[in-house]
């Protein structure tokens, strides 16, 4: 096969393979050493902090036209510690990580090319790895694997292989991370290379390639966290989204996204409010708990406009499809707050009234059994919410005993919710 019908194919899969996103990865760029610190000083008089910078801002330019968002450290003749590198990366909610050095060795013989990263089947008890890093190896490595094989086919380079390494940008970080050894300044082939302005071009265009045959992780944000699984699937079955590649599990839910989620669930134009006096189903009112409120004391005014919800909000739409449905209540003061948090209480409450619409009125109801969480009392409003949902496998107590009711739901938490019911 000749080689432009391999690019081709090559190319055929890549499109099959990587659909459109609607998203950049964001690449940080780190040329190494700078300022007062020159890094190695080449056989040839150059200045390793130099080609480090030269070579990354070339790397830069590449990315850049091919729609990646790229940020760099230093992108000037400047010291930057270390561990001002990393913070600033770690800020910055990036994708992956790439320091560009050259290298040097007391052995002028030595030359080639090699690519560092922090690998946990080789911890360094004197240099621990951040926690994220340990769990970020094997993307950390699969990078560095892409990046070496273009670095080599780009730039005619020896190939010196992965470097398990402990140095401190590869395993301080929380994403995948490596540090490219371009060549030796301290080899005579390897520093006229480094001068070279079309070498290092290469160079660039090699390490470039490399980060694009690279798939980051979906959701970097959510490796290691105990919900990953679900919010996998969920994303699979195209249920939940993120913010770009992350998912931000941590973060209170909004009542916004909420409903958003809740519809694509359970599909608010398929239900109908049984408690609606225009509606006329054939399911008792009664059976669905009409008397249903939610923590607020507002009433709800099924013609009122929110006054913080513009019809040009995105979650508008959303908003009046739950009103049709009654689900989500005003305050007294006019307001929907769409961007509010919602509580695990009232999360209950809602899920379950939608899957009391959602499920035919002939299936039996499981019972509710009282109490199981010390904070959860048969009293409190929420309560048979809450023990029906944790009876059918929805919903899980924050520890054996307790519930937390009032404290806001995270988006890992809601993610498990949606899992569990689709699963059954
Ligand atoms: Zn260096």
């Amino acid at each position: 096969m000749n080689l432009l019908k391999k690019l081709l194919i090559l190319s055929f899969l890549l499109t099959f393979a990587f659909p459109y996103q609607a998203f950049a990865y964001k690449v940080v760029l780190d040329a190494g050493h700078g300022g007062s610190d020159p890094g190695a000083i080449g056989i040839n008089g150059l200045n390793e902090k130099d080609v480090n910078l030269d070579i990354t801002q070339k790397l830069r330019d590449e990315l850049a036209r091919r729609g990646y968002d790229v940020v760099m450290t230093r992108t000037d003749d400047r010291y930057w510690s270390l561990a001002q590198r990393v913070e600033f990366t770690n800020s910055l909610k990036a994708d992956l990580f790439v320091s560009v050095h050259a290298n040097s060795h007391t052995s002028s013989k030595t030359n080639g090319s090699m690519v560092l990263y922090y690998d946990d089947a080789y911890p360094q008890e004197d240099y621990p790895a951040s926690d994220t890093m340990k769990l970020m190896t094997p993307y950390s490595k699969d990078l560095a694997q892409h990046v070496l094989n273009s670095l080599l086919a780009a730039s005619g380079t020896v190939n010196l292989g992965l470097v398990p390494s402990a140095v401190y940008v590869a395993r301080m970080g929380t994403i995948p991370s490596i540090l490219v050894e371009t060549a030796f300044l301290s080899n005579t082939g390897d520093a006229a290379l480094l001068a070279d302005d079309t070498a290092r071009t290469r160079m660039a265009i090699g390490i470039e390639r490399g980060i694009e045959a690279y798939a980051p992780p979906v959701f970097t944000d959510t490796i290691g966290h105990w919900a990953r699984e679900a919010i996998l699937r969920m994303k699979n079955k195209n249920l939940i989204e993120g913010i770009g590649n992350r998912y931000e599990p941590e973060r209170a839910l909004t009542r916004a996204e909420f409903l958003t989620l809740m519809d694509r669930l359970f599909t608010f134009s398929k239900l109908k409010d049984p408690c609606s006096s225009s509606n006329s189903s054939t399911v008792s009112a009664a059976v669905y708990g009409c008397s249903f409120n939610n923590s607020s004391s507002a009433t709800f005014t099924s013609n009122k406009q929110y006054k913080d919800l513009p019809a040009t909000h995105w979650a508008s739409p959303i908003f009046a499809k739950a009103k049709d449905l009654n689900l989500l209540q005003g305050y007294e003061d006019g307001t929907i707050r769409p961007d509010q948090s919602i509580t695990r209480g009232e999360v209950s409450v809602l899920f379950d009234r939608l899957l009391q619409m959602a499920q035919s009125a002939a299936k039996q109801r499981p019972k509710a059994l009282y109490p199981s969480f010390d904070d959860v009392p048969a009293t409190l409003w929420s309560a048979n919410a809450i023990y029906t949902l944790k009876h059918l496998g929805i919903i899980n107590g924050t520890s054996e005993n307790t519930f937390k009711p009032e404290r806001t739901i995270t988006r890992a938490e809601i993610a498990a919710m949606m899992d569990r019911y689709d699963s059954k």
